[in-house]
Protein backbone atom coordinates (compact mmCIF):
# COMPACT_ATOMS: atom_id res chain seq x y z
CA UNK A 1 0.00 0.00 0.00
CA UNK A 2 1.38 3.40 -1.09
CA UNK A 3 1.03 6.92 0.86
CA UNK A 4 -0.33 8.57 -2.52
CA UNK A 5 -3.38 9.97 -2.03
CA UNK A 6 -6.71 9.34 -4.40
CA UNK A 7 -6.92 11.92 -6.77
CA UNK A 8 -10.85 12.34 -8.38
CA UNK A 9 -11.71 15.21 -10.84
CA UNK A 10 -15.15 16.97 -10.42
CA UNK A 11 -17.49 18.75 -12.90
CA UNK A 12 -14.78 21.15 -13.42
CA UNK A 13 -11.59 19.17 -13.94
CA UNK A 14 -9.84 20.31 -10.71
CA UNK A 15 -8.16 17.21 -9.27
CA UNK A 16 -9.70 16.83 -5.56
CA UNK A 17 -7.33 15.42 -2.72
CA UNK A 18 -8.23 13.08 -0.63
CA UNK A 19 -6.85 14.24 2.39
CA UNK A 20 -8.94 16.33 4.95
CA UNK A 21 -7.27 19.78 5.27
CA UNK A 22 -8.56 20.13 8.58
CA UNK A 23 -7.18 16.58 9.51
CA UNK A 24 -3.97 17.44 7.98
CA UNK A 25 -3.96 21.05 9.61
CA UNK A 26 -4.56 18.93 13.30
CA UNK A 27 -1.67 16.85 12.86
CA UNK A 28 0.80 19.37 11.06
CA UNK A 29 1.48 17.09 8.31
CA UNK A 30 1.68 17.41 4.31
CA UNK A 31 -1.37 18.52 2.97
CA UNK A 32 -0.65 15.89 -0.01
CA UNK A 33 0.12 12.38 1.50
CA UNK A 34 -0.84 13.02 5.10
CA UNK A 35 2.42 11.18 6.34
CA UNK A 36 5.06 12.90 6.51
CA UNK A 37 5.64 15.72 9.32
CA UNK A 38 5.46 19.58 7.40
CA UNK A 39 7.24 21.38 9.95
CA UNK A 40 11.64 21.26 10.61
CA UNK A 41 12.32 22.59 13.81
CA UNK A 42 9.50 24.59 15.16
CA UNK A 43 7.15 26.89 12.43
CA UNK A 44 9.71 26.33 9.25
CA UNK A 45 7.80 24.00 6.37
CA UNK A 46 9.47 21.79 4.22
CA UNK A 47 10.81 23.19 0.84
CA UNK A 48 9.45 19.85 -0.74
CA UNK A 49 7.63 17.07 1.68
CA UNK A 50 9.93 14.35 2.80
CA UNK A 51 7.74 11.80 2.42
CA UNK A 52 6.37 12.56 -0.64
CA UNK A 53 8.23 15.17 -2.72
CA UNK A 54 5.40 17.14 -3.29
CA UNK A 55 6.43 20.74 -3.46
CA UNK A 56 5.57 22.79 -0.45
CA UNK A 57 7.68 26.58 -1.84
CA UNK A 58 4.35 27.85 -2.60
CA UNK A 59 2.60 27.63 0.56
CA UNK A 60 2.59 30.65 2.23
CA UNK A 61 -0.18 31.35 4.92
CA UNK A 62 1.23 35.06 5.42
CA UNK A 63 0.30 36.10 8.89
CA UNK A 64 -3.15 34.60 8.65
CA UNK A 65 -2.57 32.02 11.85
CA UNK A 66 -0.69 34.82 13.85
CA UNK A 67 -4.02 36.66 13.93
CA UNK A 68 -6.07 33.66 14.83
CA UNK A 69 -3.86 32.23 17.57
CA UNK A 70 -3.65 36.22 19.19
CA UNK A 71 -7.34 36.08 18.82
CA UNK A 72 -7.87 32.60 20.53
CA UNK A 73 -5.54 32.54 23.10
CA UNK A 74 -5.72 36.04 24.30
CA UNK A 75 -9.31 35.27 25.00
CA UNK A 76 -8.53 31.94 26.58
CA UNK A 77 -6.13 33.71 28.63
CA UNK A 78 -8.64 36.20 29.67
CA UNK A 79 -10.79 33.37 30.61
CA UNK A 80 -8.38 30.89 32.29
CA UNK A 81 -7.29 34.47 34.57
CA UNK A 82 -10.55 34.99 35.65
CA UNK A 83 -11.28 31.44 36.97
CA UNK A 84 -7.76 31.20 38.82
CA UNK A 85 -7.37 34.84 39.80
CA UNK A 86 -10.85 35.82 40.72
CA UNK A 87 -12.56 32.52 41.10
CA UNK A 88 -9.89 30.58 42.78
CA UNK A 89 -8.36 33.72 44.39
CA UNK A 90 -4.70 32.30 43.09
CA UNK A 91 -1.82 34.45 44.22
CA UNK A 92 -0.73 36.56 41.51
CA UNK A 93 2.94 35.39 40.87
CA UNK A 94 1.57 31.65 40.65
CA UNK A 95 -0.98 33.44 38.02
CA UNK A 96 1.45 35.09 35.86
CA UNK A 97 3.75 31.79 36.21
CA UNK A 98 0.21 29.83 34.92
CA UNK A 99 -0.64 32.25 32.23
CA UNK A 100 2.75 32.70 31.46
CA UNK A 101 3.27 28.81 30.88
CA UNK A 102 0.24 28.21 29.24
CA UNK A 103 0.70 31.22 26.54
CA UNK A 104 4.02 30.16 25.51
CA UNK A 105 2.97 26.54 24.80
CA UNK A 106 -0.51 27.28 23.72
CA UNK A 107 1.06 29.96 21.08
CA UNK A 108 3.52 27.08 19.78
CA UNK A 109 1.09 24.62 19.19
CA UNK A 110 -1.81 26.38 17.84
CA UNK A 111 0.33 28.56 15.59
CA UNK A 112 1.72 24.92 14.18
CA UNK A 113 -2.04 23.53 13.71
CA UNK A 114 -3.36 26.78 12.25
CA UNK A 115 -0.15 27.31 9.73
CA UNK A 116 -0.96 23.51 8.37
CA UNK A 117 -4.38 24.19 8.25
CA UNK A 118 -4.52 27.49 6.11
CA UNK A 119 -1.37 25.53 4.21
CA UNK A 120 -3.70 23.04 3.68
CA UNK A 121 -6.21 24.43 2.60
CA UNK A 122 -4.41 26.52 0.28
CA UNK A 123 -3.49 23.24 -1.55
CA UNK A 124 -6.94 21.83 -1.48
CA UNK A 125 -8.35 24.72 -2.98
CA UNK A 126 -5.63 25.56 -5.33
CA UNK A 127 -5.47 28.77 -4.52
CA UNK A 128 -2.44 31.36 -6.37
CA UNK A 129 -1.44 34.65 -6.96
CA UNK A 130 -4.43 36.18 -8.92
CA UNK A 131 -3.67 36.63 -12.87
CA UNK A 132 -5.17 38.60 -15.87
CA UNK A 133 -5.99 36.32 -19.17
CA UNK A 134 -5.18 38.94 -21.53
CA UNK A 135 -7.28 37.36 -24.57
CA UNK A 136 -10.24 37.52 -22.40
CA UNK A 137 -9.65 41.10 -21.02
CA UNK A 138 -9.65 42.01 -24.83
CA UNK A 139 -12.70 40.52 -25.84
ZN1 LIG B 1 3.79 14.43 1.45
Amino acid sequence: MTNEPVLETNETDRPRRSVSPYKAGIKSVCPHCAAAPLFHNILEVYETCPGCGFDLSAADPGDGAQVFVILVLGGLCAVLGFVLYGLLDMPIWALALTLGVFALIGSVWMLRVFKATLIALQFHHDARQGSVDEQKAKS
